[in-house]
C-alpha cells in the first residue's frame, strides 16, 4: 500500500489519493461518487493525461470499501458492540458450498465436475493428473471490508494493513445503513438470504494493453492490495506449451479439455493451485495489483492455466477488469459467466461505445457459410446422428437459404456490381412467421441446439451405473452460427417484440476474387491424375457474394440489459464530446455529466484552423474538391512546409484510406512525396495486414523520431478511425504536431450508415433520438477528436493542432462546437496559411526554448548535487560513461540509418523482380481510370506495405 497517499472525503466517502490531484480528477471523483451514491449513471470527458484512471479506480474502490464498511460496521456494532463504535480492518471470507442464486455453473466448474468424475485419482500418479476431488469453485466469498468508526460522521479509521486477511465468521448484513450513502441509492442487489451484497467493480476498457496499464495505475494507489481478476482471451493466457504455437487456440483448448482419452490438459487440472483469492495472495504471494503477464508467469510456474483461474478469481474479486465487449456482448457475457446485476459497471474509453452496443446486437451471415451449415447437418442426419434435434436445425437452415434464393429478384442495384434489399425488422418477423419460426417454435429450436451441443448422451445402465456415450457434434463455425443468429433472434422475440423496428435485414449482392483450386478431370483413360499440393495451381475466380445481415440499429437493444440491472454505469473518455448523442442513444440517462479540463498550461497547445493552402487555394475536403489535383497538390504543398518547420513527428490523419491512396498516388508521381522524404521519414497506415507488420511500421517511426536532427524526424499518415487514430501513445517528440484534412465524416454510400439516418430521422421525435443529420455530423466530430488526442499525452507535453479545412472558419457554430472543450476553446482561425506558419514556428521556438531551460536547470542541479557527492575518479568515470553512452546512442544511430538501406534496397530488388506484394500503379492518363497523377511516366511502383518510398 502507497505510504504517501493522502486522504479526501469526497460526498462523504473517504478516498485515498497517492498524489495530490489535479481539479479534473476531483471533478471526475465527486461526480462518480456523487452517482454512486444515488445510483446514477455518469458521463465522464477528461483528456488523456488528466490523470482520469487514477481517478476512476481510487473513487470506485474507495466508495466500495465505504460500503462494505459502514454496513457491516452498522450491524456489526449493533450485535455484537453495542455502544462501541471502533473496530479494526478486517476481511471476511465466507466461502459458500453452492452455487450462488440458482444460476447457472460456468463452463470451467461443469468441465470440473465432469472431470472430477472421469479423471483417475491416483496418488501415486503425477499430481497434475489427479481429480479434481478437491478443487471447489470458490463461489461467492462474501469478502466485506470491517471499518473503523471514530464517530458516527464517517471518519473511518483504515487499517494500512489493507489486504491482511483475518478469517471471521460470516457477518450478518441484513441490517440497513441509515448513515452511509448506500441509503440513498438503489436498494441494491441481495443474496439468497437477503444480505445486502457489495456491489462488484467491472472496469472494462478497449484492449489487453489498456488494461496493463490500469493494473500499473492501481499498483500506485493505497488500493493495491483488492482483491481482483482480469478476463483475458486464450490468446493472452493460455499456458500450455503445445497450444499457444497455434491461432486456433480456443478450439484445441476445447478439444483436450473434452478429449476422454486421457489427453486432458494437465494445466487445467492445476487451476485449483490458484484459482482462489486466499491462494493467489496468501500463498503464492501476488498481493499488490497484477497484470495478465504476472499470471501466466505463475501459471506456468505452477503448472496451472491462467485463463481458468482468472475465470475463478471472479468469484471472490472486488474488481474485475476485463476488455468492454466482454461486457456488452451478451453471448460473451454468458460464456465467461458474468452476472452484472446490481454492479458497477466503469467502461473506459467509451467513445465508441454506441458502436460496440449496435454491433453486439448485430449478426451477418454469407451464403457459403449457410450452404456449409446445411451440408454439416445433412452428413449428421444421414449417419441418423440425433435426428429429432439436427433435422429442425437443418430446417432453419434451408430457410434461410430459400430466402436469400427468392429474394434474388427483388435486389434493386445500389452501384457498380452491387444490388441489395432491405426489410425493416417487423417485416423479416412476418417473413420468419410464414416460415412457422414464432416464438414458441424459436424456444425448440433453442432446445435442439442445446441438445447437439452436448457431447455426450446416455447409453443405459449396468450394475446401478449411467453409463454415457460420446456422439459425434456440429463443428464450432456451424456453432457459432447458430448461437449468434439465436441471439439477433432472442432480442426480436424479446418483450413483444418489442425491439423489431430497431433492426434492419439486408441482403447485399455482390461480387469478389476469390482463389480456387480447379476440379480434378479425368484424363484420357478415366483417371484422375491430382498434381502434387506444391504444384496444384489455384486460380483467381470472381465469385457472386450474398451476404444476410441483420443489424440492430439502436445501441440501446443491447444496453437495455446493462442498464435496467446495473448499481451504476460510468462511461469515460479522453475524447466523448459531442456528448450529447450517449443519452439519446443507449436510452441511459446520464445525471452526472462532465467535460474536465485539461491539465496542462494552455501555452503549451498551439490549436489552429487553416482555410486555404501556401498558394491561397481554398481547402475543402469535400468528395468532388478531394478529387481535383489542384486540392491535392496544395495539401501536398501546405505538409511541407509543415514538415520543414515542425521538428520530429508529424501526424497527419485523413478522413479515408481512399484519399490517403489518392494523395500518396499523386505525390509520387509529382515528386512531392521524394521532397517530404528529404525531410522526414515517411510512413503509412497500412490498410490491412497483420498486428506484427503495423507494430514493425510504428517501431521504424519511433526510431526515425528518436535519431533525427535538427528538423527532421518522420511523418505518419494514418485515417480517422483507423488502427494509429485509436489507444496508441504520442507522447513528447513522437507527435510535435498532427495534422487533419478534411472532416471525417462516415461514407454516406455504406448501406449500414443510410439506414442508421433514416431510422434516426424516423424515430427523432417520437424518442428523442438525433436528427440523420446530427447523428451523421457526430461520427465525424468524435473521430476528429480521437485523432486530435493523440498529441499532448501528460502534463509537460507540447503540440501543435492543425485543422485543415475552410469549413472550420465559415461556419465554427457548426463545426467547432463539436470538438472537445480543451480544444475548441484554444482555437485560433487562420486567414493565410503564411500567418499560420509564422504563429507556428513562435509557438515551436517558444516551447523549444521552455524545453532547453528546463534540461539546463536540470542538468545545474544534477552536476551540483554530484560535484558535492562525487570523488574525482567517480567523475573521470562518469566522463566515460557520457563517452560511452554517446557512442552507443551513434551506433543506434547507425544501426537504423542501415535498416532504413536495407529496406530501401530490398524494395528495389523486389520491384525489379516484380513481387507480388507490391502493386503496380497503371496511371493510364488515355482511359481516364486514372488513380492518381501522372508526371508523364506510366507505370509508377510503390510498396503498400513498406514504409519506406523511394
Ligand atoms: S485449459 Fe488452459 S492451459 Fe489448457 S489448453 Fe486450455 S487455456 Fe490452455
Amino acid at each position: 500500500m502507497a505510504s504517501d497517499s493522502s486522504e479526501y472525503v469526497i460526498g462523504g466517502v473517504k478516498v485515498l489519493f497517492p498524489c495530490k490531484p489535479y481539479p479534473s480528477q476531483l471533478a471526475m471523483m465527486n461526480s462518480i461518487i456523487r452517482g454512486l451514491n444515488h445510483g446514477q449513471h455518469c458521463l465522464l470527458e477528461s483528456p488523456t493525461g488528466s490523470g482520469k484512471s487514477l481517478a476512476l479506480l481510487c473513487s470506485t474502490l474507495g466508495w466500495q470499501q465505504a460500503q462494505a464498511g459502514k454496513c457491516v460496521c452498522v450491524s456489526v456494532r449493533k450485535q455484537k458492540y453495542p455502544g462501541v463504535f471502533t473496530c479494526n480492518l478486517l476481511w471476511v471470507s465466507a466461502p459458500s458450498a453452492e452455487t450462488p442464486r440458482g444460476r447457472r455453473k460456468s463452463v470451467a466448474s461443469q468441465l470440473s465436475e465432469r472431470l472430477q468424475v472421469s479423471l483417475p485419482s491416483s496418488p501415486e500418479e503425477d499430481e497434475d493428473f489427479q481429480p479434481l476431488g478437491k478443487r471447489f469453485r470458490s463461489s461467492e466469498h462474501k469478502v466485506v471490508l470491517l471499518m473503523a468508526f471514530s464517530d458516527l460522521q464517517h471518519k473511518h479509521a483504515f487499517d494500512l494493513g489493507y489486504g491482511t486477511k483475518q478469517l471471521q465468521t460470516n457477518l450478518d448484513m441484513s441490517e440497513p445503513c441509515s448513515h452511509c450513502p448506500c441509503a440513498s441509492a438503489k436498494d441494491g442487489v441481495k443474496d439468497k438470504d437477503g444480505k445486502k451484497k457489495i456491489p462488484k467493480i467491472f472496469f472494462g476498457t478497449r484492449t489487453h494493453k489498456q488494461i496493463t496499464q490500469i493494473a500499473h495505475e492501481l499498483k500506485r494507489t493505497a488500493y493495491s492490495s483488492v482483491q481482483m481478476t482480469i478476463l483475458s482471451s486464450r490468446k493472452h493466457t493460455c499456458v500450455h506449451s503445445d497450444v499457444v504455437p497455434h491461432f486456433n487456440r480456443n478450439e484445441l483448448c476445447k478439444e483436450l479439455l473434452e478429449d476422454k482419452e486421457g489427453r486432458s490438459c494437465r494445466y487445467y487440472h492445476g487451476v485449483k493451485k490458484m484459482g482462489t483469492q486466499h491462494l493467489l495472495q496468501s500463498v503464492h504471494g501476488l498481493c499488490g495489483a497484477w497484470d495478465v503477464e504476472d499470471l501466466v508467469s505463475l501459471g506456468r510456474r505452477l503448472r496451472s492455466c491462467a485463463y481458468y483461474a482468472a475465470r475463478e478469481l471472479m468469484q471472490g474479486a472486488s474488481i474485475i477488469f476485463c476488455p468492454y465487449n466482454y461486457l456488452l456482448d451478451p453471448m460473451i457475457r454468458e460464456n465467461m459467466d458474468i452476472d452484472l446485476t446490481g454492479q458497477i459497471l466503469v467502461l473506459d474509453e467509451a467513445h465508441n461505445i454506441e458502436d460496440c452496443a449496435r454491433e453486439c446486437a448485430s449478426f451477418t451471415v454469407d451464403n457459403n457459410t449457410l450452404q456449409m451449415s446445411k451440408e454439416e447437418l445433412d452428413g449428421l442426419i444421414k449417419l441418423n446422428i440425433r435426428c429429432s434435434d439436427h433435422e429442425p436445425l437443418r430446417g432453419f437452415c434451408c430457410m434461410l437459404l430459400n430466402l436469400i434464393c427468392e429474394s434474388q429478384a427483388l435486389l434493386s442495384e445500389r452501384g457498380y456490381e452491387s444490388s441489395c434489399k432491405v426489410w425493416s425488422g417487423t417485416e423479416i418477423l412476418q417473413i420468419f412467421h410464414g416460415f412457422g419460426i414464432i416464438p414458441d417454435t424459436f424456444s425448440n429450436l433453442k432446445k435442439h441446439l442445446t441438445a447437439v451441443l452436448e457431447k455426450e448422451e446416455r447409453a443405459g445402465v449396468v450394475d446401478g451405473k449411467e453409463l454415457m456415450k460420446t456422439v459425434p457434434t456440429i463443428s464450432s463455425a456451424t456453432a457459432t452460427f447458430f448461437k449468434s443468429i439465436f441471439m439477433v433472434l432472442d432480442f426480436l422475440f424479446r418483450d413483444n417484440c418489442r425491439f423489431a423496428e430497431d433492426y434492419r435485414v439486408a441482403l447485399q449482392q455482390s461480387y469478389a476474387w476469390v482463389n480456387r483450386v480447379p476440379p480434378d478431370v479425368p484424363d484420357a483413360n478415366g483417371f484422375f491424375v491430382r498434381p502434387h499440393p506444391t504444384h496444384r495451381k489455384s486460380a483467381r475466380v470472381k465469385t457472386e457474394v450474398q451476404m444476410l445481415s441483420f443489424w440492430c440499429l439502436n445501441p440501446a437493444v443491447a444496453f437495455s440489459d446493462l442498464s435496467r440491472s446495473v448499481h451504476s454505469i460510468v462511461l469515460t473518455s479522453g475524447t466523448l464530446s459531442p456528448m450529447g448523442s450517449f443519452s439519446s442513444e443507449l436510452e441511459v440517462k446520464f445525471t452526472n455529466q462532465l467535460e474536465a479540463n485539461h491539465v496542462i498550461n494552455k501555452s503549451q497547445v498551439w490549436v489552429g484552423t487553416v482555410g486555404s493552402g501556401p498558394s491561397g487555394r481554398k481547402l475543402q475536403a469535400t468528395f468532388q474538391q478531394a478529387e481535383t489535383f489542384a486540392f491535392q497538390d496544395e495539401v501536398g504543398d501546405l505538409l511541407l512546409q509543415v514538415c520543414q518547420v515542425i521538428a520530429k513527428g508529424v501526424l497527419c490523419f485523413l478522413p479515408s484510406y481512399k484519399m490517403l491512396d489518392k494523395l500518396r498516388d499523386r505525390w509520387l508521381s509529382t515528386g512531392l512525396w521524394m521532397k517530404l522524404e528529404r525531410h522526414k521519414t515517411v510512413i503509412t497506415e497500412p490498410r490491412g495486414g497483420g498486428k506484427g507488420d503495423f507494430d514493425e511500421l510504428l517501431q521504424m517511426y519511433y526510431e526515425a523520431v528518436k535519431y533525427s536532427e535538427g528538423m527532421t524526424g518522420a511523418l505518419l499518415f494514418a485515417v480517422c478511425r483507423g488502427k494509429v487514430s485509436e489507444g496508441l501513445d504520442f507522447t513528447d517528440d513522437n507527435a510535435r504536431a498532427v495534422v487533419t484534412i478534411g472532416i471525417p465524416f462516415p461514407n454516406f454510400k455504406d448501406l449500414q450508415v443510410e439506414l442508421k439516418m433514416k431510422y434516426n430521422n424516423q424515430h427523432c421525435k417520437s424518442r428523442g433520438l438525433l436528427s440523420g443529420n446530427r447523428w451523421y455530423e457526430i461520427q465525424a466530430y468524435r473521430a476528429l477528436n480521437q485523432a486530435l488526442g493523440r498529441c499532448i499525452r501528460h502534463r509537460k507535453d507540447w503540440g501543435a493542432l492543425i485543422l485543415v479545412d475552410d469549413r472550420y472558419r465559415n461556419n465554427p457554430n457548426k463545426y467547432i462546437t463539436g470538438l472537445s472543450k480543451w480544444v475548441r476553446q484554444l482555437v485560433q482561425h487562420h486567414n493565410t496559411f503564411s500567418g499560420a506558419v509564422q504563429s507556428l514556428v513562435a509557438f515551436c521556438q517558444e516551447q523549444q526554448k521552455v524545453q532547453v531551460d528546463l534540461a539546463d536547470s536540470q542538468i545545474q542541479t544534477k552536476a551540483l548535487a554530484s560535484c558535492e557527492k562525487l570523488p574525482e575518479a567517480e567523475e573521470d568515470t562518469s566522463s566515460n560513461l557520457k563517452a560511452e553512452q554517446k557512442e552507443g546512442i551513434l551506433s543506434s544511430v547507425q544501426c537504423f540509418k542501415t535498416k532504413i538501406l536495407i529496406k530501401r534496397i530490398s524494395f528495389h530488388i523486389d520491384l525489379m523482380f516484380g513481387k507480388e506484394r507490391y502493386r503496380k500503379i497503371n496511371l493510364n492518363a488515355a482511359s481516364g481510370s486514372r488513380r492518381g497523377g501522372s508526371n508523364g511516366k506510366n507505370g509508377v511502383m510503390f510498396c503498400p506495405h513498406s514504409a519506406i518510398m523511394l
